[in-house]
C-alpha cells in the first residue's frame, strides 16, 4: 500500500448478520487483498427486530443480545488469525442499528453489548464509556429511495455532530460531499455485505497499526484519507 497509511475498512459485516460470508471468509478475502486494518461491525437491532433497509422483507438476522459474548470470542479469535496469517488488525465492532427511529451508529473496538433502542446520545456515550469510537455511518444516504428510513442522523446533524469521533464521508460507490463541505471528520467504509463490495471506497490512515493508535487517529483525523479501492488497480 501507499508507504506509511493504512489501508482500512471499518464497516464489514458477515453472515452473523446479513453479510453473505462468514468471518473467516471476510479475514481471507481482506488479507489476500492487503488490507492493513478492517473492522467487523455486524448489525445488533433494537426491538421489533427488523432490517428495514434493503432486506425489509427477510427474516431479521442480526447478533442477538444472548449471543454477544460468543461473537465478541469469535472475533478475538480471528483476530489473532487475521494478525499471524495476514500481518491485519481486525477490530471487533458492531453496527447498533435502531430502526424504530431511523439510525444506525458505528462502533469501533466494542467490548460490551450495547442497546439499541436507547436515545443517539445514551448509545455514543456507551461507546465512549467503553473507549471506542463511535461513527455516523452513511449519514444522508435517500438518493436511491431507500433511505429515508436512516435519515435521523443527517436530520440533525447540528445536534449531533459534536457527538461521533467521525461520519462516514463516503459509504461503498456514494460520496457524501456535505460531510467534507462541513469539514466533519471523515472516514471512508465498504458497508461489506457481498464480495464485490471489497471494491469501493476505503479510508487510508497515517498512524501505527494498532487498535489505540488507528483510534487516535480517527479521533484526531489530520492523516485521513479517502482511496477508491478498485479491481486490479488496488496495489
Ligand atoms: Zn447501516
Ligand atoms: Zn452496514
Amino acid at each position: 500500500m501507499v508507504d506509511n497509511w493504512l489501508l482500512c475498512d471499518f464497516h464489514i459485516h458477515t453472515n452473523n448478520s446479513d453479510g453473505e460470508l462468514s468471518l473467516q471468509e471476510v479475514v481471507d478475502l481482506y488479507g489476500r487483498n492487503g488490507f492493513d486494518v478492517i473492522g467487523i461491525s455486524d448489525h445488533i437491532l433494537d426491538k421489533p427486530r427488523l432490517l428495514m433497509h434493503r432486506y425489509k422483507n427477510e427474516q431479521p438476522h442480526a447478533v442477538e443480545p444472548e449471543q454477544f459474548g460468543d461473537y465478541l470470542r469469535t472475533l478475538w479469535h480471528e483476530s489473532r488469525r487475521a494478525w499471524e496469517e495476514y500481518g491485519m488488525l481486525l477490530i471487533p465492532g458492531a453496527e447498533i442499528t435502531n430502526n424504530t427511529d431511523g439510525y444506525h451508529i458505528l462502533c469501533i473496538d466494542i467490548k460490551e453489548y450495547i442497546e439499541p433502542s436507547q436515545t443517539v446520545e445514551k448509545i455514543v456515550n456507551d461507546i465512549h464509556r467503553q473507549g471506542a469510537i463511535a461513527v455516523a455511518p452513511h449519514p444522508h444516504r435517500g438518493a436511491d429511495g431507500n433511505g429515508d428510513a436512516l435519515k435521523h442522523l443527517w436530520d440533525n446533524h447540528e445536534k449531533h455532530v459534536h457527538l461521533f469521533d467521525a461520519w462516514e464521508v463516503a459509504n461503498r460507490d456514494d460520496l457524501f460531499t456535505a460531510v467534507g463541505l462541513k469539514r466533519f471528520n471523515y472516514i471512508a467504509n465498504s458497508d461489506f455485505h457481498h464480495p464485490r463490495h471489497i471494491f469501493s471506497w476505503k479510508s487510508l490512515l497515517r498512524c501505527r497499526k494498532n487498535v489505540e493508535a488507528v483510534k487516535a487517529e480517527i479521533r484526531n483525523n489530520v492523516g485521513v484519507s479517502i482511496y477508491l479501492f478498485r479491481e486490479d488497480k488496488a496495489l
